[in-house]
């Protein structure tokens, strides 16, 4: 009759399934988030993460504390460990003598080998595991063709999810009413969450940038976004203005329910609000990208479709200069500039431009997708491996339902579309902010009196373009002829 609730992407004390079931079905229930030193130790010492993590765990800690209070129990809270998971979730299952471990779903390979491993010791324990969907709508082989198969074709898929659609899953997992099974933390557990400088981490800009943590943080994000939901079709494609919602850290680390955004969504959309039902789409490519990822997990190394795996990247020393100057927002070209100064900056990108530095690395500086696909893991707050794998397999054309491989954005379109006026690109380079609006996408094209006017030095204050994008087309096209893929 005694349970653990093991938190891993869900740190949320409402409206989640495990620690639902968790509840229900036991009398006293301990809760537990472990930092995994598997998981932290190769990380850079400063990590935005971390700190939101820290920070959402401290929420987490009183929302359970206040539950337990509300049902008359003292002492609740959240006890919180800096070790290694699979070793101290079955420590801690035995020394609090309980019969079964809950958790939700995480079906990113690493941590499927890591709860087989916790799994296999608690079975020996004799205790049994229990996990739960709870981090997306539809999961691993539950929406499938009529043939029986995994989707490989996204439009069809959101069709069938649709269709398969019930209010049930939509529904909230009422957590609040079984709060009298909370129980107290027992004296030798309970210490405040640790800091991040107390798990080896240097402090980052995370307090100073608009992105508020926790579960007050999400739906504080989210309240913002529904009143403009209805604008989000037109507006979201535009970096410069308040298009998306930013909910992506709350959903990668569950501090916002799915079932709660898509269900306000998807009421939305009934109602024949066109952002809400793009916006209910984008959640329905989150769900096809995890279910990628879950049944197909070669793509974590390798491109879904095989042909694309004899392309030849670039590689040698040149390579790693101009990877450099990718990373380091040098490329000469504004837009993917000012959008990696975005993504060192904040951890965050907006999506568009997602698609833009991702179709550059690959397709005009000739680099491996994965080295793109690394460094977003290594910076992006809301990094996750399937919508991220799932994102940079479709600008490399690798993926699933991807971008042919023909189809090559051309970086100054791109600008001139999505950034008529400059002022994203203004925002984050401020060495550019005098050239004129017809001028501000490439600067090498500017007179000398713009830029004398703006204080201009191509190669000295702003670079020259590292590549011609004209001359990069054609050397991707025959780079990618190797898939003869006519599509
Ligand atoms: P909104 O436009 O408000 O979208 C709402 C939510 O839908 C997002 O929070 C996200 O959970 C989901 N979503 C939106 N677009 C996608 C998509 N294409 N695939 C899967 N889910 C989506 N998203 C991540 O969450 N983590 C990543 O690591 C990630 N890496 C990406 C890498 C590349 C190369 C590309 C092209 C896209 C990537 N995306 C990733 C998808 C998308 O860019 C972000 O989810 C989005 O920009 C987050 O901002 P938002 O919450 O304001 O989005």
């Amino acid at each position: 009759d005694k349970g653990l609730m093991w938190f891993r992407r869900d740190l949320r004390a409402e409206d989640n399934a495990a620690l639902h079931h968790a509840l229900k079905a036991c009398k006293q229930v301990w809760c537990v988030f472990v930092f995994d030193t598997d998981i932290l130790d190769p990380l850079a010492r400063v990590d935005r993460r971390v700190e939101f993590i820290r920070e959402s765990l401290v929420e987490l800690d009183e929302r359970l504390r206040s539950l337990a209070e509300a049902h008359g129990i003292k002492g609740g809270g959240l006890i919180v460990r800096h070790a290694r998971a699979q070793t101290e979730i079955p420590a801690l299952a035995q020394q609090l003598q309980v019969q079964a471990v809950f958790a939700n779903h995480d079906d990113e390979p690493d941590a499927l080998a890591r709860d087989a491993q916790v799994f296999g010791s608690l079975a020996h324990a004799g205790i049994l595991m229990h996990s739960h969907k709870d981090h997306v709508i539809f999961e691993r082989r539950e929406v499938l063709t009529q043939a029986g198969h995994a989707f490989g074709v996204f439009t069809p898929y959101k069709n069938a999810w649709l269709k398969q659609l019930t209010p049930y899953h939509l529904k909230a997992y009422p957590v609040e009413k079984y709060g009298s099974s909370l129980a107290p933390v027992p004296a030798d557990l309970a210490a405040p969450v640790p800091s991040p400088a107390s798990l080896g981490f240097e402090p980052s800009n995370l307090s100073q940038l608009p992105m508020p943590t926790g579960s007050s943080g999400g739906h504080h994000l989210f309240e913002d976004f529904v009143q403009r939901i209805d604008r989000y079709e037109e507006a979201r494609n535009f970096p410069a203005i308040k298009g998306p919602s930013y909910l992506s850290v709350h959903l990668r680390f569950g501090t916002l329910s799915i079932r709660q955004v898509a269900s306000v969504a998807y009421q939305l959309h009934l109602q024949g609000i066109g952002g809400a039902s793009t916006w209910l789409s984008e959640l329905i490519w989150r769900d096809f990208y995890h279910q990628v990822l879950a049944n197909h997990p070669h793509v974590v190394h390798g491109a879904f479709k095989p042909e694309y795996d004899h392309i030849r990247f670039e590689h040698g020393k040149h390579a790693k200069t101009l990877f450099a100057a990718w990373c380091e927002g040098r490329t000469g070209y504004p837009l993917v500039d000012a959008a990696m100064a975005q993504i060192n900056q904040t951890g965050y990108m907006h999506n568009r431009l997602r698609m833009v530095v991702a179709s550059f690395l690959v397709k005009d500086l000739g680099i491996d997708w994965r080295w793109g696909e690394r460094y977003f893991a290594e910076h992006l707050i809301d990094f996750d491996l399937a919508a991220n794998n799932g994102g940079w397999q479709w600008a490399s054309s690798s993926g699933c339902d991807a971008q042919p491989y023909f189809r090559i954005f051309n970086p100054i379109t791109q600008s001139e579309k999505f950034d008529p006026g400059g002022r994203f690109i203004r925002r984050y380079l401020p060495q550019l902010a005098g050239l004129p609006d017809a001028a501000i996408h490439a600067p090498w094209k500017a007179n000398e009196i713009e830029k004398a006017a703006a204080g201009l030095v191509l190669g000295e204050n702003y670079p020259l373009p590292i590549v011609d994008h004209a001359e990069a087309r054609e050397a991707t096209l025959t780079r990618y002829a190797v898939v003869k893929n006519p599509k």
